[in-house]
């Protein structure tokens, strides 16, 4: 590279592409922890739309939202909300990981066998030890773990639509992962009510264990520490808050298609698809700890 990458802090939207990915991966290389939080964008090569891109967005209809999307439409229309359901978690069911997921588990690598992870600060980190990549998603497909994250890395705050519980009584329901979802909604074998999607829907409460999990993954980050935000237009919360909540001196670093509500506060922001930008970023970090 022949132009001289500037300090984090100075690389904002308007630097090139080629800058920001290698500000990034110097950053990323020299990181001893990293935090991604990621969003719908992360998933969209993968093939399954995101919530507000104005071409694609899958919930455009407010009719379909309010009945699909909140519990008192699933108490009240399940079979209608199970077939609505049945339309989104089909794509997500036939997605496999594109190269970002399989690119930050691969980042989440590299540090390792560099010898990151190794906790720094805080007790809750000494119990989490070892591994240096911690991953909040918003996203409910599991394609992080499928690309290669550890799944006990990985925070869903909301939820999967890998697992069900029934719509009364919240009871967990198995319904078979290894064929699409059945035409019309299961009925629980404890209460009889039907299933839905164990993922938040408006107007509920995040998961509140796993919620706290997603809160220290960004607290325990440190002076050089990164947090890498991808895909996410920063607008459903609280999730939105979480990179917030990031201590002094933690590089923030924001890949996404497009400027969104977090690039004013980023130190890089890397504006492209991140199944293309995290594999270059991946690349450069490999022959960064290569040189090491
Ligand atoms: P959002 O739709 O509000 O924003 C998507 C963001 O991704 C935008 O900022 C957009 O510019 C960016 N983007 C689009 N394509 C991209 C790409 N190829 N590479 C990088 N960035 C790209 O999504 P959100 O902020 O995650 O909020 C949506 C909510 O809907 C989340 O809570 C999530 O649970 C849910 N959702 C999940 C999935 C999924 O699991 N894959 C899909 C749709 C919606």
């Amino acid at each position: 590279m022949s132009k001289a990458v500037p300090a984090a802090a100075t690389v904002p939207a308007d630097y090139s592409l080629d800058v920001a990915i290698e500000a990034a991966a110097r950053a990323i290389a020299a990181a001893p922890r990293l935090t991604a939080l990621t969003g719908a964008g992360m998933s969209a090569e993968s093939g399954i739309n995101t919530f507000r891109d104005p071409e694609v967005g899958v919930w455009r209809n407010w009719l379909a939202l309010a009945l699909f999307g909140t519990p008192n439409g699933w108490r009240w229309t399940p079979g209608w909300a199970w077939s609505n359901y049945r339309r989104f978690h089909d794509p997500i069911f036939a997605a496999e990981p594109n190269d970002g997921h399989r690119a930050l588990a691969a980042i989440g690598e590299a540090m390792q066998s560099s010898g990151a992870g190794t906790p720094t600060t805080t007790a809750s980190a000494t119990a989490t030890s070892g591994y240096p990549l911690r991953v909040v998603t918003q996203n409910v497909d599991y394609l992080h773990q499928c690309g290669g994250v550890p799944d006990a890395f990985v925070h869903e705050v909301h939820g999967s639509v890998f697992r069900h519980r029934c719509i009364a009584k919240g009871h967990p329901m198995e319904i078979p992962q290894d064929a699409p979802l059945p035409a019309s909604a299961p009925k629980c074998p404890q209460c009889g009510s039907r299933a839905r999607p164990d993922a938040v829907l408006f107007t509920e409460s995040l998961p509140g264990a796993t919620w706290e999990s997603a809160e220290r993954a960004m607290r325990d980050l440190g002076p050089k520490d990164c947090c890498l935000v991808i895909g996410t237009s920063g607008s459903v919360y609280p999730a939105a808050s979480l990179p917030g909540m990031c201590g002094r001196g933690v590089v923030k670093i924001e890949i996404n298609a497009d400027e969104s509500g977090y690039t004013g506060g980023m130190d890089i922001f890397v504006k492209g698809p991140s199944a293309q930008c995290l594999p270059r970023i991946l690349a450069r970090v490999l022959e960064l700890k290569a040189e090491e």
